[in-house]
């Protein structure tokens, strides 16, 4: 007689990874391991992209980033304890930039709670100052609720970080195919909808915020992160181009309407910010990137009029007009309401005229400091390089990963962004080591877009510059060796976990082949080379180098070329140009290693007052 095979029963790894896909989720950034190497594995199956990193810490800062520039939560996974532990430095920064991002980590057996069982650790206490909602899965069952609510809870309202925890024996349990269908249709018919509702936009505020801005001298539209998350570039476009009033990007609310448009107001922000009488805020908070708002930066009579779809946010600044919603359904009801009675400044309308003059002074000023060539390079001669290059590329812009003091801060003011969500730098909390993360993001996100990195030595140095340190390297480039990504080799070559450790992220570009240009500007330090004066000395370390130093010269791109990817050195402008149009055209992984006089920079960058 025939007899019917049973059906598969599901684990609860399997049944994370369904849950996973049917809520959406297509990508997957993390470290696998005991016990959640087989949800990575099912989630594959699923095809749900899983990349694959080394640090938990830089998967997260991906994971993050992929959130925004999605709108979609980027999902890490971690194994449990320490996994989870690295795990929170993504968790955090997803929460202080207000994007969506799900913590999902494995946790260890319940039934051996509090008696020191393998990475035992009451994860939800740890990740509870960075999440907005937490939800742990004690029985298979409650996978499907649990999965769903993580995801609905990222996105809604503010964007942020959360948290789902597996226990081992859960991911073990198993149930039958049917209960696992019949599970999921009743959590998704259980969705919480309120959650993904967006608030209602009270239109008496509308109608005031266009008498504010219509009886305003000098209106500015400032806009952040927040706008470029909402996706609110065509809405800003429109109200921009019919008002003309000048506008304001944040750092990374750059490109949202391009650098070059007529009325930015970037190169006059001290003005801008100073005179405006009444300021448009669209998804920016008003915080320290924006000097809260008060005086001396900001006039003390100025109106506020923040867009904000967080409620706390509106009552923490208290603006003369706060409006909750969405940034690209705000901006749009303005641009409509004063389309029945239109007004435009005009290009000779004083205000505009002050800040567009201002502007034209301050890039002209700037370009003959960038026009001088500077060798051995300062830190202007190669960002002005860097611009031309990637201004070059034309549309689509490539995205713009930028960290470190000086390279950063050199970088927003010489870099030009044309095009949405084009700039990825330290953001809200001022994060470094974020960037080769956030390369990895970008690229798994904007496939057709080239992700060019200008990275300082420093910020480049959290994910790949500890290799200088280790001598375990022994030469051996057996890519069996460096290219195994699951446990048994990290414990085999325990002798070269430095290495194996440190330089992980190339091993990420070069294994997906993302097309990722890294900058490295290598002035030997974090702020530059030891400038310090030797007679002050003293103490027994006193032949110790600087704490803000590195080794000299190092050969940042011939770390690279180990794992197959290219690496340049450019020390003179040709060099340079020549390594950007190579790698460009390529759009395979490289490395640039820039070398800058040690002594060029400024400590801090220009963020001295902060340190
Ligand atoms: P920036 O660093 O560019 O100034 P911030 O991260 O400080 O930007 O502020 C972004 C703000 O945008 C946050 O207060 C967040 O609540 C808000 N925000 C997020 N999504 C939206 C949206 N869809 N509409 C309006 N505001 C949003």
């Amino acid at each position: 007689a025939h007899v019917k095979n049973p059906p598969p029963a599901i684990d609860g790894n399997a049944l994370v990874s369904m849950c996973l896909s049917r809520a959406g989720i297509d990508r997957m950034f993390g470290v696998v391991g005991i016990p959640v190497t087989s949800l990575a594995n099912r989630a594959q199956a699923l095809g749900v992209r899983f990349i694959a990193f080394h640090n938990e810490q830089s998967a997260g800062y991906a994971a993050s980033a992929y959130g925004y520039l999605t709108a979609r939560p980027g999902v890490l996974l971690t194994v449990s304890g320490p996994g989870c532990v690295h795990g929170l430095a993504g968790l955090s920064n997803a929460a202080a930039n207000a994007w969506p991002m799900i913590l999902i980590s494995g946790s260890s057996d319940q039934s051996l709670t509090g008696r020191g069982d393998f990475q035992e650790l009451d994860q939800i206490a740890a990740v509870k100052p960075f999440s907005k909602f937490s939800a742990k899965a004690t029985d298979i069952t409650e996978i499907p609720k649990s999965v769903f609510s993580v995801v609905d809870w990222a996105v809604a309202g503010r964007p942020g970080g959360t948290y789902l925890d597996l226990p081992t024996d859960v991911l073990h349990q198993t149930i039958d195919e049917s209960e696992a269908e019949r599970l999921i249709a009743e959590a998704l018919k259980s969705r919480d909808k309120a959650l993904i509702e967006k608030p209602r936009i009270d239109n008496s505020k509308i109608k005031k915020a266009v008498e504010l801005l219509r009886s305003a001298q000098r209106p500015l539209i400032v806009f952040g992160k927040g706008a470029a998350y909402a996706k609110s570039e065509n809405e800003l476009t429109k109200l921009v181009e019919s008002t003309g009033i000048p506008i304001l990007p944040t750092p990374m609310g750059k490109g949202l309407i391009s650098d070059k448009h007529e009325l930015a107001a970037t190169a006059a922000r001290s003005l801008a910010i100073g005179k405006c009488d009444v300021a448009l805020v669209v998804g920016a908070r008003l915080n320290w990137l924006l000097h809260f708002g008060e005086p001396p930066k900001w006039s003390k009579d100025v109106k506020f009029i923040i867009v904000d779809v967080c409620e706390e946010e509106i009552e923490l600044r208290k603006p003369f007009l706060g409006i909750l919603g969405d940034a690209t359904e705000v901006v749009g009801m303005i641009h409509k309401e004063i389309k029945d009675d239109p007004f435009c400044l005009g290009k000779t309308h004083p205000w505009v005229e002050a800040v567009r003059n201002k502007g034209k002074d301050n890039v002209a000023k700037m370009e003959v400091q960038l026009s001088k060539v500077v060798v051995p390079f300062n830190f202007l001669t190669p960002m002005k390089i860097i611009r031309d290059a990637i201004l070059g590329v034309g549309s689509p812009a490539p995205v713009v990963v930028s960290e470190g003091a000086n390279t950063m801060d050199v970088g927003r003011s010489v870099l030009v962004q044309t095009e949405p969500r084009t700039r990825l730098d330290a953001g809200t909390w001022g994060t470094m080591g974020v960037g080769l993360g956030y390369c990895i993001a970008a690229a798994v996100a904007s496939p057709d877009r080239l992700v060019v990195a200008v990275e300082g030595d420093s910020g480049f140095g959290f994910s790949a510059m500890e290799v200088e340190l280790s001598d375990a390297y022994d030469g051996n480039t057996n890519t069996d060796y460096y290219f195994g990504s699951n446990n048994l080799n990290l414990q085999c070559f325990s002798s070269a976990k430095s290495v194996y450790a440190f330089i992980w992220p190339f091993q990420t570009l070069v294994r997906y082949q993302l097309p990722v240009v890294v900058i490295v500007f290598n002035n030997g330090g974090v702020y530059g080379g030891d400038r310090r004066n030797p007679d002050e000395i003293t103490g027994p370390y006193k032949d110790d180098p600087a704490p803000t130093s590195f080794v000299p010269g190092a050969a940042y791109h011939v770390l690279i070329e180990a794992f197959g990817g290219k690496g340049y050195l450019a020390g003179t402008p040709d060099e340079l140009k020549s390594a950007l149009a190579e790698s460009f055209s390529a759009r395979k992984p490289a490395v640039i290693n820039v070398t800058i006089d040690p002594y060029a920079g400024a400590e801090s960058g220009r963020l001295q007052h902060k340190n």
